[in-house]
């Protein structure tokens, strides 16, 4: 089930970690001769444990500061200015920039930075591929909308390509997505099938009805007059049905593409 529901409380998680990416540059990171020189293995580049982090804010980059009436305010921490590291793993660079930059950077913009390091640009294709390009590495899984947190999900279970005969259930996936990212999701879940799952999306948006293998139309209506079998079958099927509301809408976008 691949809800609407945050990935997490916690503002430890971002995109990155989500998708275990951040292993990645952690290692690459800890394996650069300016880290070794320093003592510093990929350990240290994480902000969840200590070691390399800013101990005085534990790696968030921030204080928090509890409010006896109103909700806790956060800070940037004094120490570190909010980037989460101490100078000594801050000093460490690659192609230029130091971890707090890089978890800084977008997700598109990460991948031409790291280009040549394939799995780690594989895993941030996955989010580019759903829209979610324009992401940070390290922005705070507590700042995404709900349905940036059902796509990054969707991306997390793209990763694992080893992952088949699944059955995944949407619950109205393309709520607050533009045309541009609806056709993108729709790539996505076609990629979930091509790979021998199957996807159930519950959805009234008729972009992703047309692409559907098998419709299931409930109605007639919403609420109490619906709920009931009206039609069932292909998309040319359904279309042919007179009662079905869908079907009728669906008619004109059938045999166009995009
Ligand atoms: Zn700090």
């Amino acid at each position: 089930m691949i809800d609407q529901q945050p990935i997490g409380r916690s503002p430890r998680s971002n995109p990155i970690t989500y998708l275990k990416a951040f292993d990645d540059v952690r290692a690459l990171f800890g394996s650069l001769p300016e880290a070794r020189r320093n003592g510093l293995g990929p350990a240290h580049f994480s902000f969840n444990t200590s070691g390399g982090r800013c101990e005085y804010c534990l790696g968030t980059g921030y204080e928090k500061l509890e409010m006896y009436f109103f909700e806790d305010l956060y800070a940037t921490c004094d120490r570190c200015n909010g980037h989460r590291f101490n100078p000594h793993v801050l000093s460490v660079r690659y192609r230029g920039k130091n971890i707090h930059e890089v978890l800084n950077l977008t997700v598109d913009d990460a991948q031409a930075f790291f280009s040549g390091t394939t799995r780690l640009t594989r895993k941030l294709w996955l989010l580019s591929s759903i829209g979610l390009g324009y992401l940070r590495l390290g922005q705070s899984a507590t700042t995404l909308s709900g349905g940036e947190a059902q796509r990054l999900k969707i991306a997390a279970e793209l990763k694992d390509t080893s992952a088949r005969d699944l059955l995944y259930i949407l619950d109205e996936p393309t709520t607050g997505l533009h045309l541009d990212d609806i056709r993108k999701l729709i790539a996505v879940l076609g990629k979930l099938v091509d790979a021998g799952n199957t996807v159930v999306v519950v959805e009234h948006n008729l972009d992703v009805i047309k692409c559907a293998d098998w419709i299931v139309d409930l109605g007639p209506e919403g609420g109490d007059d619906g709920g009931r079998l009206v039609a069932q079958g292909t998309p040319e099927q359904v279309v042919q049905v007179p009662e079905s509301h869908t079907g009728r809408f669906l008619k004109p976008l059938l045999g166009k593409t995009g």
